[in-house]
């Protein structure tokens, strides 16, 4: 079940805070309490010494005016209306569904914002999410099978997304958008296509495109090619790097020349030239709207590694294309 299941499915819980946040909103019952005591009492002060008109009538509406002869009954009318604003701010936070704040990690200065976005859904209705990392200005989106039967890339961006939050000093001033599975029908199926057998990076909107069943009888008709157009429109990255399987290489298509030969270094990876595809991300991306996009192809067996290996492998080339164009916090250095 993703994160996203989970949260539409959660049941309503009474109550549903932790204990941090149960003595959080205590103490701002408190604090609230106390400042309504204040004022009431500094209220009822004046309303005796001056009658004050305007006093009188705050008293009215909060029903003390009766009790203004009357010491007692205002002490008890305060603390009738103060155990009804607690009993209120309680029966509130209990009926809440639980927000999907963000993760704070790490603390102060280097913390990272961490989030897991539901961006939406493929043609079986499989969540198509992100993880966004950091909150600066600079983005890179990176994202991985786009090919359903090309799923080392998943792992990879995984391990990546482990790897930048134990290092929040790499975020700072960035962003980074991270979407593990772009095509998750296909992958449940080990299949490059999705559910409808159209291939996903054939199916963007880019004048090279061709029509037919399998790139799509129209641009963008296909909802997860949807959902990656979607993204980049948003968050407008500097800089994207797609990862593939099977042809163990590095290809770009845009401005990303200097990144794709610095990746192609630290993966130990040839560079090749493969072209801009008809209709593909790297076509739509690099060549029309001029974004750097690197195709990081891993190897055909990339798949069987484990995590480790894979990024032992691939994940300075990651940091790179993240940090670029700096290159001093690069792993190994
Ligand atoms: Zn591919």
């Amino acid at each position: 079940m993703s994160q996203f299941e989970a949260y539409m499915s959660s049941p309503l819980k009474f109550p549903l805070l932790s204990a941090a946040q149960f003595f959080h909103r205590i103490q701002i019952i408190l604090i609230f309490s106390v400042l309504m005591i204040i004022l009431n009492r500094f209220a009822f002060y004046l309303a005796l010494k001056q009658k004050d008109f305007t006093i009188t009538l705050w008293l009215y509406c909060i029903g003390l005016k009766d009790s203004l002869k009357d010491t007692r009954m205002y002490r008890q009318r305060v603390i009738i209306l103060s155990s009804f604003a607690v009993s209120a701010t309680f029966l509130l936070c209990g009926c809440s569904k639980p927000t999907r704040l963000p993760t704070i990690f790490g603390e102060g200065k280097n913390s990272v914002s961490f989030q897991t976005r539901f961006i939406g859904a493929s043609f079986e209705n499989r969540p198509i999410e992100c993880i966004i990392l950091g909150a600066g200005n600079d983005v890179s989106f990176i994202l991985a099978t786009i090919h359903g039967d090309e799923p080392a890339g998943t792992t990879l961006v995984m391990e990546l997304s482990q790897y930048l939050q134990q290092k929040p000093e790499l975020l700072i001033g960035r962003k980074v958008v991270l979407m593990p599975v772009a095509n998750p029908d296909g992958l449940v199926r080990n299949q490059r296509h999705n559910a409808r057998g159209v291939d996903l990076n054939r199916n963007f909107s880019v004048a090279n495109r061709l029509y037919n069943a399998v790139y799509g009888y129209s641009a963008l008709s296909e909802p997860e090619a949807r959902i990656i157009e979607h993204v980049i429109r948003e968050y407008k990255p500097a800089r994207i790097v797609s990862i593939h399987q099977p042809f163990g290489c590095i290809d770009y298509d845009g401005p990303a020349k200097i990144l794709a030969e610095q990746m192609a270094q630290l993966t130990r990876l040839p560079m090749k030239k493969l072209g801009a595809m008809p209709g593909s991300l790297g076509s739509s991306a690099g060549v029309e709207l001029g974004i750097p996009i690197v195709t990081l192809e891993l190897l055909p067996d990339d798949h069987k590694l484990d995590a480790q290996t894979l990024w032992r492998r691939y994940g300075a080339g990651l940091i790179a294309a993240i940090i670029y164009p700096e290159t001093d916090a690069l792993p190994g250095k």
